[in-house]
């Protein structure tokens, strides 16, 4: 891809609606640079930078790290870029942080992942534990044989705190009230593009194929050798 390429794009998604694998699979295909904000705090904070000091505080409270603090640090993470395609994950998360992104870069395309409440709500809630071993169930994919009790002792399973049902409906509820006004604004600015559906495997297509209107997919030429 030439140096003069041009594309930016951030991709949204609730907790559990798949954004990681769908976020994996792009970075797979296309030559996109991915920047997780998430990932970057966390760097920050294992490299005792004065951010990740900052950061660590509101992050161990459970609570979003200020505008000026992650806007600052995502820019710059950006500024220090060669390439001038990258997939933005976990920022903006509120307009103000939207509204600064925007007066640096212009973004492209938002990839949203719209995945029922319903949905995620039994995905999140699907791991089950068993407290003695930690032997741990997905009601989903490897499920007890008898539902709530552990195989191999007979002993009852519980949820961890975070996988419990009014916690994870807690999750959704406060993403929704933080991201719909991001969603909104670039609905406004007419980039917004929603995929919908139950499976992760299902959405993918869909993404991949609007991603093929924009971009190389250079994933066979790099099980050929030519990157
Ligand atoms: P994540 O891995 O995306 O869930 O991020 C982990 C934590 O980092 C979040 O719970 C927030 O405290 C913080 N964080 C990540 N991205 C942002 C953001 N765009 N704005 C504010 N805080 C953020």
């Amino acid at each position: 891809m030439g140096a003069r390429m041009l594309f930016r794009a951030v991709i949204m998604g609730p907790p559990g609606s798949g954004k990681g694998t769908i976020s994996n699979r792009i970075i797979k295909h296309f030559a996109l640079k991915h920047l997780s904000s998430g990932d970057l705090l966390r760097l920050n904070i294992q490299g005792e930078t004065e951010i990740g000091g900052v950061a660590k505080s509101y992050i161990d409270q459970g609570q979003l790290v200020p505008d000026d603090v992650i806007t600052q640090l995502i820019l710059q993470e950006i500024g220090g870029m060669r390439q001038n395609y990258w997939l933005l994950d976990g920022f903006p998360r509120t307009v103000p942080q939207a509204e600064a992104l925007d007066k640096a870069h212009k973004i492209d395309s938002v990839i949203d992942l719209n995945v029922p409440f319903q949905t995620i709500r039994e995905r999140l809630t699907a791991r089950w534990i068993h407290p003695g071993s930690g032997r741990v169930y997905n009601t989903e994919f490897n499920p007890p044989k008898v539902l709530g009790i552990d195989d191999v002792t007979g002993e009852p399973l519980s949820q961890r705190e975070d996988d419990k049902p009014e916690t994870v409906i807690k999750r959704l509820k406060a993403y929704e009230a933080l991201t719909k006004p991001v969603l909104e604004y670039y609905q406004n600015k007419g980039v917004l593009k929603t995929f919908s559906g139950t499976e992760t495997n299902q959405i993918w297509p869909h993404v991949h194929a609007f991603l093929c209107t924009k971009l190389p997919d250079v994933s066979q030429e790099e099980t050929a050798g030519l990157r």
